[in-house]
């Protein structure tokens, strides 16, 4: 069954049939989030490096519209042509404009959450541009038309197996390959013909400068930098929040992200673009897609100041157990389950409930973003807008009514253990999820109100 098309509670239960996978998982998650602690703790002012991360990125969504006419200002000086998109839809045009301006019908695009969030793929795909994702993970998964799964790291719900097979369905390598070094090797011959047949290159942004008009692209396969450089055309697509105001800000951030995502001192390219070489021609698309809305949200603005480190899906037992496509939305975990509502209350309504709310992502966070926090506030705006699952909110209700009366109160006490003893079935069968991964305890015989009155004088 596609994991996609349900919520993220029955995606969960699909994921869950295969156990050893869940296991892996789980255990690789586990293992890049504690090597980003070995990481951390190398650094004695990491706390202090957090509340400075934190409160530049205060600074700039209070200063969002100056920023960003500062960045647009000395990027204009430098040849850099901006483009500006209301949402994901003149995002999506305006590429595909610049694409058939330059006479391409191909192009090579590393990784972009962005892209994702707005669909670029299939619309590119649509009208007739080819696309071909370099990152090699990204790259893995859009040969089997998946989403990626993780933001950091797109096939990590796969097996090496899995890739080989992928691999030899596309690439022509040998049936039951699984060793990583020759699979890896037939994905670079591939997309080094990509690299060099591509007049149009896209990049994300993972920090734009409004103080010098440039903007840094980190990767470690250095795929951003192999397209961009060899394409006539670099367009680069960044979400408005990843402004930040002096290049001095970026040692703080850089050293937070590397190490947050996958435990590195330093991300293995952290590309600067400043201004087009002689010849080429270089863009940036800044979006909004609904984050001016989130930024007027005050509960939830501060979901903004993410880097995308992804060290909080890494730490999540739901989503370390639940794989990132049981999120059906383009950024996974904690995170995602905070943005995706702001897009779309109604088809995402069910992703802050896929949290224990223990506050791990909140103490990873590298720029101090009180997601557990969040995640409970959405909760209450959902069921207040009446977004809440009818069953749900229908239990709420009554059970309302029952602790509001302490007769009723009473009364169902009794009833309950009545039905657990003599009927349990009524509460404990396959229909009744809570119960699928647990057992019943023994009902008492009766409540502690009633055994306190009968014992008060003994
Ligand atoms: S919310 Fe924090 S921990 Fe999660 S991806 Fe964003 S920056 Fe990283």
């Amino acid at each position: 069954m596609n994991q996609l098309n349900l919520d993220h509670a029955h995606a969960a239960i699909e994921f869950n049939k295969n156990e050893p996978r869940v296991d892996w998982h789980d255990e690789t998650l586990w293992f890049v989030r504690t090597k980003r602690d070995r990481a951390v703790a190398q650094l004695p002012e990491w706390e202090q490096l957090r509340e400075a991360a934190s409160q530049i990125k205060n600074h700039v969504l209070s200063n969002m519209h100056d920023l960003l006419a500062q960045f647009e200002e000395n990027a204009k000086r430098n040849g850099i042509t901006v483009h500006w998109a209301t949402d994901g839809a003149e995002h999506n045009a305006i590429i595909h404009d610049l694409i058939q301006k330059a006479g391409a019908t191909r192009m090579v695009k590393s990784k972009s959450m962005l892209t994702e969030e707005c669909h670029l793929n299939d619309y590119l795909t649509r009208h007739g541009i080819e696309v071909i994702d370099s990152d090699l993970g990204e790259r893995i998964v859009q040969m089997r038309k998946e989403p990626p799964s993780h933001i950091v790291l797109p096939a990590i719900h796969l097996t090496k197996a899995d890739v080989g097979e992928t691999f030899h369905e596309h690439l022509g390598t040998e049936k039951g390959a699984t060793d990583p070094q020759y699979l890896t090797e037939a994905a670079r011959q591939h997309l080094r013909e990509t690299f060099l047949t591509r007049k149009v290159a896209l990049t994300g942004v993972n920090f734009a400068i409004a103080e010098t008009g440039g903007f840094v692209v980190c990767t470690n396969e250095g795929n951003a930098d192999m397209g961009a450089h060899l394409a006539d055309v670099h367009i680069a697509a960044m979400g408005f929040e990843k402004i930040i105001p002096r290049a001095e800000h970026l040692g703080v951030f850089l050293r937070l992200l590397a190490r947050s995502a996958t435990g590195q001192p330093i991300t293995t390219f952290s590309s600067h673009f400043h201004r087009p070489r002689p010849g080429q021609e270089m863009h940036i698309v800044i979006v909004d897609n609904g984050r001016s809305r989130q930024l007027g949200r005050p509960d939830f603005r501060n979901s903004l100041k993410c880097i995308r480190c992804a060290a909080c899906m890494n730490t999540c037992p739901v989503y370390r157990r639940s794989g990132g496509h049981s999120y059906h939305s383009a950024v996974a975990g904690p995170i995602g389950s905070i943005l995706a509502p702001n897009l779309d209350m109604k088809l995402n309504a069910d992703l802050p409930f896929a949290s224990t709310l223990c506050g791990s992502c909140s103490n990873v966070c590298p720029v101090k973003i009180d997601i557990h926090d969040q995640l409970y506030k959405w909760r209450q705006v959902l069921m207040q807008e009446g977004y809440g699952p009818t069953s749900k909110t229908v239990s709420m209700k009554a059970m309302a009514t029952v602790l509001e009366s302490p007769r009723l109160y009473r009364m169902a006490g009794k009833v309950g253990r009545g039905v657990l003893r003599f009927a349990p079935v009524t509460v404990e069968n396959r229909f009744n999820p809570w119960y699928n991964q647990r057992e019943m305890p023994e009902p008492p015989a009766e409540s502690f109100r009633d055994w306190y009155i009968n014992n008060k004088k003994a």
